[in-house]
């Protein structure tokens, strides 16, 4: 099933061009609560499904182009990121790269702020006047559907409720003159688009041999097979659940793959996962300059 967020934080279940508002299903109190309808729709997944596909068969279709969708989840708990999990893409980035030869093996997973994640809608905002190099990294993320802690990846998979398409975009390091810290030059608003929907995993089967693909402007910058991950979906599961406990609705960004280069405003965007979707986002300016410029 794709699921969608839309207008007012609506659920909606896409099927082609159309999508069918599954709202209703959700309990009364939780209206109020826009955000979270998908974290807690996750985690009720199971015994919700009867109502969901009653819901699914009374509903009437909307045009998927007539509605404003948002993150498939708007609101996860965290957003857990793998460094350097492609082997052609450590080092390409030489000095700009805080990985020095390093894998997602040896380095472990970092955070991006939830704070950052946006919709296929939305548009990717820089820093008004920046001179600073901002770079596209296409991956694909992985949403979890069970709390979970210390689970080993035999039964990783167990945990995982579905997919989409992630842009992890950021700020790199100039060496020598501008080395943050690599979880805010991550976390600019609007730094980490995910979407267009969330398709859950059953459509899924093979999620170690997709093509994950990424455009400029038409021009292919990033084309390569989520089978070349060094640390896979599996283990990611595993080595994030012994740090801290997993919950429905976090996302894992699984790593970019070689070719990772700069965007500038004025720039469109595409990411394109086999079976998980495709999404084109413009690149913009911020409309002022930030008190505390980059
Ligand atoms: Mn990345």
């Amino acid at each position: 099933m794709k699921l969608a967020v839309f207008n007012a934080y609506r659920i909606g279940v896409v099927d082609g061009e159309q999508v069918y508002d599954i709202t209703q299903v959700l309990p009364e109190p939780l209206r109020d609560w826009r955000y979270g309808h998908m974290n807690w729709l996750i985690a009720h997944w199971s015994s919700m499904l009867p109502a969901i596909h009653a819901a699914r068969a009374a509903a009437q279709p909307l045009a998927l182009a007539s509605v404003n969708l948002h993150a498939p989840v708007p609101n996860a708990p965290h957003v857990f990121a793998a460094p350097a999990n492609y082997r052609k893409h450590i080092n390409e980035l030489g000095v700009r790269s805080v990985s020095k030869g390093r894998s997602a093996r040896e380095q472990g997973f970092f955070l991006k702020a939830p704070g950052s994640v946006v919709g296929p809608h939305s548009k990717i905002v820089l820093p008004r006047g920046s001179q600073r190099r901002f770079d596209h990294e296409s991956e694909l993320a992985v949403i979890i559907g069970r709390a979970g802690r210390d689970i080993p990846r035999a039964q990783a998979m167990d945990y995982v409720f579905g997919y989409a398409c992630l842009m992890d975009l950021t700020m790199r390091i100039e060496p020598g003159v501008a080395e943050e810290e690599r979880s805010m030059r991550k976390s600019f608003a609007s730094f980490t688009p995910v979407g267009p929907f969330l398709v859950t995993a059953d459509e899924v089967p093979h999620p170690d041999a997709l093509q994950n693909r990424l455009w400029v402007n038409g021009e292919l910058r990033q084309d390569a097979n989520t089978r070349d991950m060094i640390v896979d979906i599996p283990e990611m599961i595993e080595l994030v659940s012994s740090v801290l406990a997993l919950s429905p609705g976090d996302i894992i960004a699984s790593g970019t793959p070689e070719g990772v280069g700069p965007m500038l405003p004025g720039d469109t965007v595409t990411i394109e996962i086999e079976r998980v979707g495709r999404m084109s986002l413009h690149v913009i300016e911020a409309a002022q300059v930030a008190p505390r410029a980059f």
